[in-house]
């Protein structure tokens, strides 16, 4: 019995394991020295096969190339000394031998002192000539004959045999990244396989009892896993062969037989998710089961990132990668590539990079070193980037990044004006066309939507109207979408102008109360009376906004000193509060119509909001910014937005 540990001494053993946070560089050196040197096997491959495999061998030629003395152009084969003395007052007549060297025919008749045969580009060069000359140079004379007017040195428009490539030469070198220049070079020699590393096979299992596979529909409470695709790409995108092998419950038996199954089929083994403290976070106890030595890192001091799980099992690395994509993403760019890579034999990998301003402060957790992705776009004097993360659990700032920065673990912020270093997720930058920094709306997606078929790049950074006032403010944005309401004066967005900012009109958007359509307590009400209704009820649940936003200037007028419950839940967007509703976790709340019709909510008109965009004067005459104001006067887009249930001014 002494030998069985108790559950509460193994429950901190496991604590005590996660608190252990290794920095960055620590983990990543632990996890290297634990898996390399190593050898790496290797595999036979047809060219095709081998594209973007590491070559295992040195590659001899094995031929010379070309195989033979070849003709470069259209034209005679020579002998250079008939030629020696001719010029255009003095031609010379050659006689034409009886034959014809086009590609693919070997001559057989010699080339002898004053006569010529007629060949082809890539023509073998018969014995005897030693030059060719271009049949520009040169005029029929009789049935048989040319005559030339100009001198041919020796070896003129010939290329050698092995001039290319030479017989023995070593072609490639073992490590080189096969791509198509180099399945050329093979295919020159007549090579049809080569010997490279093989692919390490990467098993990738996404755990989570709340997972279901995109294509399948969503049962509540669920999401779609998003992991199992990213990871299973990245691994193929850096030289691993990748099988997904689903999303297993958090079930520790089920989770356990499906991590020994994949190990034993595959060299590296990667997971998602269940790797916190959660109770339901079961992966990382398995691990310490499935070989020597374990687990070398539980705890990394990255954000996103911090329950990174590392461990080598019998040789083969096991990852458990934290549960949100984005966290997931990037611990397994900055940490898991570079031993993918190594382990299919690839160079590490050469992102680019730049340099770019930050315009606002960015704080950052002291301790940690802090990836932040970014949009760039083109300031006064040079490159600015912004900030576009969303935390971690957001996946489209993934897809409107740029890039990232990294802040170090010793620093507590990069403050706003700050020159750093961007890794570009592309090799090349395109700095947008236009740039809107302000309120997202999804009508913004139907004004800009020509613009994008017309080649432009349209980069749409949400920040909120204040934010993108700012940003406007300081020149980094073309327009700055707002929707903001001055209690003083009743109206929308004008007051909040500054010098060098004019008002473009945008659109309205009907805003008012959204329910069920089979909830009766509401139905024909008016939305004073609609919301007196719901006061009435004690069980009558509201889902609020947040402070700021303008809807919350309505719902406090309507409510007065009322404070309902579910007063304190005050989501940050006019989807959350239709998404409340729709899923009876709130039975009222306030948004805007275009929302409520596409999640099939009730909806009772109360006022209409104004969204419009500041536009920064100094840019109004560019090209971008006068084809986003026609765009937006256009019919196409007011019809557009008129059907989406905007009301265009
Ligand atoms: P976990 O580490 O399992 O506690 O997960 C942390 C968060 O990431 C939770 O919100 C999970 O629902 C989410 N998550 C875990 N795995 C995935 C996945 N494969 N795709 C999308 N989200 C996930
Ligand atoms: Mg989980």
């Amino acid at each position: 019995m002494a030998h069985t540990p108790l559950p509460s001494a193994r429950d901190s053993m496991e604590q005590d394991q996660f608190l252990t946070i290794l920095s960055r560089e620590d983990a990543l050196a632990r996890f290297e020295a634990a898996l390399f040197p190593r050898a790496l096997p290797s595999e036979r491959r047809s060219l095709a096969g081998a594209l973007g495999c590491a070559l295992a061998e040195d590659i001899v030629a094995p031929i010379d190339v070309p195989p033979f003395d070849r003709s470069n152009v259209d034209g005679f084969a020579v002998r250079s000394a008939d030629l020696s003395s001719v010029s255009e007052a003095a031609p010379v007549r050659l006689k034409l031998n009886d034959e014809v060297i086009a590609c693919g025919i070997a001559p057989e008749k010699p080339v002898l002192s004053g006569t010529a045969t007629s060949i082809a580009t890539g023509g073998p060069v018969p014995r005897g000539a030693d030059a060719i000359v271009m049949v520009e140079h040169t005029q029929p004379t009789g049935p048989r004959a040319i005559e030339v007017r100009r001198a041919a040195s020796p070896g003129q428009f010939v290329s050698y045999a092995g001039s290319d490539i030479a017989r023995g030469e070593a072609l490639l070198r073992a490590g080189t990244l096969i791509g198509s220049r180099e399945i050329g070079m093979l295919a020159a020699c007549g090579i049809e396989r080569v010997s490279v590393v093989r692919r390490p096979r990467v098993a990738v299992i996404s755990t989570g009892d709340e997972l279901v596979q995109p294509g399948q529909p969503l049962r509540p409470a669920a999401i779609y896993d998003t992991n199992g695709a990213i990871v299973t790409a990245a691994i193929t995108e850096n030289g691993g062969d990748a099988t997904f092998l689903g999303a297993i419950p958090d079930n520790e038996q089920q989770l356990e037989s499906a991590m020994r199954k994949a190990l034993a089929n595959s060299d590296m083994l990667v997971l998602s998710g269940g790797t916190s403290k959660g109770a339901g976070d079961v992966s990382h106890r398995i691990i310490a089961r499935l070989g020597k030595p374990g687990i070398i890192a539980h705890g990394v001091a990255l954000k996103p990132g911090k329950p990174l799980c590392l461990a080598v099992c019998d040789g083969k690395p096991v990852i458990i990668l934290p549960g949100f994509p984005t966290s997931a993403m990037f611990t397994f760019h900055d940490m898991i590539v570079p031993v993918l890579r190594r382990m299919a034999g690839l160079p590490p990998r050469s992102d680019a990079k730049v340099a770019a301003k930050i315009p606002v402060r960015i704080a950052s957790e002291l301790g940690r070193t802090e990836f932040v992705m970014v949009s760039l776009v083109e300031g006064a004097d040079g490159l600015i980037a912004y900030p576009t993360g969303k935390g971690s659990g957001a996946i489209t700032s993934f897809a409107q990044a740029d890039g990232f920065l990294k802040i170090d673990a010793l620093a507590d912020q990069m403050p706003a004006g700050s020159e750093t270093e961007v890794t570009l997720f592309t090799p090349h930058v395109r700095v947008p066309d236009l740039v809107i920094v302000g309120s997202h709306c999804t009508g913004l997606d139907l004004v800009t939507a020509p613009l994008a078929r017309a080649g432009l790049v349209v980069r749409s950074i949400a920040v909120g109207s204040l934010g993108g006032l700012a940003a406007a403010k300081r020149g980094e944005c073309d327009f700055a979408p707002i929707h903001l309401f001055d209690e003083k004066s009743e109206t929308y967005n004008t007051p909040f102008l500054s010098e060098g900012l004019e008002l473009v009109v945008g659109w309205r958007r009907m805003q008012g109360i959204v329910f069920r359509q089979d909830d009766k307590r509401f139905e024909g009400l008016s939305a004073q009376d609609a919301v007196r209704a719901a006061l009435a009820d004690p069980a009558c649940i509201m889902v609020n906004r947040n402070q700021g936003a303008g809807t919350r200037i309505l719902i406090d007028r309507l409510l007065g000193e009322a404070r309902p419950d579910g007063y304190w839940n005050q989501p940050r967007s006019h989807n959350a509060v239709a998404a409340a509703v729709a899923q009876h976790r709130a039975d009222w709340g306030m948004t805007i119509a275009p929302v409520a019709h596409a999640t099939g909510l009730g909806f009772i008109p109360l006022a209409e909001e104004h969204y419009d965009f500041a536009l920064v004067k100094a840019r109004k005459q560019r090209p971008a910014v006068q084809a986003f104001l026609d765009a937006l006067a256009s019919d196409e887009s007011r019809a557009a937005l008129a059907r989406a249930g905007f009301r265009p001014a």
